[in-house]
């Protein structure tokens, strides 16, 4: 069966290279699924949870903006930031959570408020991604 090389790299570094049977992405007009075979396919990217199947197990990778590009049974993510669940600290994006959720009863300024909202978003799929990971057993 055909299968689809899923690549991840961030400006600091490539995070994964593998070959996986399914990938899930956050685009930011909302939740993209990608099969092998599938048509070339430009997306920007969201805050949120990508993950792929591979020999039947659920994967799971936070990424907080950029691209996906599909082409020949390629997925390129080019993210602005990427962290496999199992490389995410959980007490890091509690503390980065609560701070945001404190700044937001204190923002003044439109902008704030904006920025403080992607922080907590960041936190909280941060948060969801290592759960995700915990519960398929892949973290
Ligand atoms: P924090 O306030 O904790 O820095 P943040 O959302 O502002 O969180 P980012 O700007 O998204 O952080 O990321 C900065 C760098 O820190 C990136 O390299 C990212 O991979 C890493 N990083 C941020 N939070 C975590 C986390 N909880 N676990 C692992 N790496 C993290």
């Amino acid at each position: 069966m055909a299968t689809l090389k899923l690549e991840i790299v961030t400006p600091d570094r490539k995070v994964l290279s593998e070959d996986v049977d399914y990938v899930g992405a956050p685009g930011i007009m909302g939740e993209f699924g990608i099969l092998p075979n599938h048509v070339p396919f430009l997306s920007a990217l969201g805050i949120g949870n990508l993950h792929y199947n591979q020999d039947g197990k659920a994967h799971y990778v936070f990424v907080s903006g950029g691209f996906a590009e599909v082409s020949h049974n390629k997925v390129t993510i080019l993210a602005e930031v990427a962290e496999k669940a199992t490389e995410i600290d959980s007490d890091r994006a509690k503390l980065a959570k609560e701070r945001a959720e404190k700044r937001a009863s204190a923002a003044k300024e439109k902008m704030d408020a904006i920025r403080n909202q992607t922080a907590l978003k960041r936190a909280i799929m941060r948060i969801s991604c290592k759960s995700s990971g915990l519960d398929a057993g892949t973290c």
